[in-house]
């Protein structure tokens, strides 16, 4: 069998190559692996992290993923919705706590209220914040137009998890009705992207039904999709989902987290120049979970800025942490657990640099 060092010095994987490093179990080959992966990060984005101040503003959703805490018929979830005022607050501490990034997002609503309100936010956010922030949108899936005319009112980035590149495996973690459709998701992050946003995509990593070769795939999309930065964690499970019933045949925890660290790193090795999120999801896991992203090729962290008192109806999955603490609590550790792990918190916007050099070489 071919070896992660031998793997590792190629510039381009197979998707043999790719299969035979998500299937490592040897603890020295996975550290290798990691390292390989720290040491490109390293030379090419650099020892910096990345902090995006994370607004879940509404927890109303039209959608029905069989997944999600959030979805429309768990009934058990109060709903809230943030008032703009709220979220201007979130921005402002947001600025004078050095963020030069936040991120709004919420479960999916179409309609032209809330188009219209995202837009005059949008107007909102960057008049008040002086132009000093960034703004990535997270709310699913949009018409064009809609896309087109937040991207002219502001947003600079967008983030729309693929959630699976199998249409097939997406067909089963979906309801089977048009709201739910593979190519629909698809054409938006197309959409996405000719607009001219930095975008982001993902996958979850260890659903019901998910084979090793699928998540091959899902690197493999991502690279071919020339994705500008990426958000991938573990799936989770929710107690009131149709999913929890599959909660003994997952992967175990333990295994789903390392997977999930391999995932990044090849990714890292695949795509240098991305930005690459250490999701909420692997903390969730274990409290240095995201420290482990970290070390293992990503370079994006996203704080939680949601007030307290809404966070504990935004559980997308069961035992997400923070969910009683303030945002300042939050922040005044990650600063300390960044230093321990010798990384900086970054003070620039940190685009992508793929992005930035992807759109140089439309505009030459
Ligand atoms: N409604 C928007 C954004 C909010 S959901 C959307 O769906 O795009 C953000 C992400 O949370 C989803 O893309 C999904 O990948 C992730 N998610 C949902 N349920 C999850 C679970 N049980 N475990 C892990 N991640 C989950
Ligand atoms: Fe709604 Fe997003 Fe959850 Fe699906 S994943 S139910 S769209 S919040």
């Amino acid at each position: 069998m071919i070896s992660v060092t031998e793997i590792s010095k190629k510039t381009n994987f197979s998707k043999e190559d790719i299969i035979r490093l998500l299937s490592i179990t040897d603890k020295n080959e996975q550290k290798e692996l990691l390292r390989k992966a720290y040491s490109v990060k390293d030379k090419t984005v650099g020892r910096k992290v990345y902090l995006r101040g994370l607004i879940e503003f509404s927890n109303l959703c039209q959608k029905n993923c069989l997944y999600c805490g959030i979805r429309s018929a768990n009934a058990k979830v109060t709903r809230y919705s943030l008032t703009d005022e709220e979220i201007l607050a979130v921005t402002e501490f947001a600025v004078k706590n050095q963020f030069t990034g936040i991120v709004l997002q919420s479960g999916e609503q179409s309609n032209r209220d809330f188009t219209q309100r995202i837009t005059n936010l949008i107007t909102r956010i960057k008049q008040a914040t002086h132009h000093e922030l960034r703004i990535t949108l997270s709310v699913g899936e949009q018409s064009f137009n809609t896309y087109k005319e937040w991207f002219e009112a502001g947003a600079e980035r967008y983030l729309l998890r693929i959630e699976t590149s199998s249409e097939e495996l997406y067909r089963k973690i979906h309801p089977d009705n048009a709201l739910h459709s593979f190519k629909t998701r698809l054409q938006c992050l197309e959409n996405i992207q000719q607009i001219g946003y930095q975008t982001g995509t993902g996958v979850m990593i260890g659903l019901p039904f998910q084979t090793i070769e699928n998540l091959a795939d899902d690197l493999l999309f991502i690279k071919q999709m020339n994705i500008d930065m990426v958000g991938m964690g573990p799936y989770l499970e929710h107690v009131n989902t149709p999913f929890f019933i599959y909660k003994d045949s997952l992967l175990p925890i333990n295994e789903r987290l390392n997977l999930s660290l391999r995932m990044i790193a090849i990714l890292r090795l695949l795509m240098p120049d991305i930005n690459i999120v250490a999701t909420t999801a692997l903390q969730t896991i274990t409290p240095m979970g995201r420290e482990m992203g970290l070390k293992a090729g990503a370079n994006v962290v996203m704080p939680n800025l949601t007030p307290g008192k809404y966070r504990g109806n935004y559980l997308l999955y069961d035992n997400k942490p923070c969910i009683d603490e303030d945002a300042d609590e939050c922040i005044n550790c990650l600063a300390n657990r960044m230093k321990m792990i010798g990384e900086e918190i970054a003070n620039d916007y940190g685009d992508s640099i793929h992005f930035t050099q992807r759109k140089n070489r439309v505009v030459m």
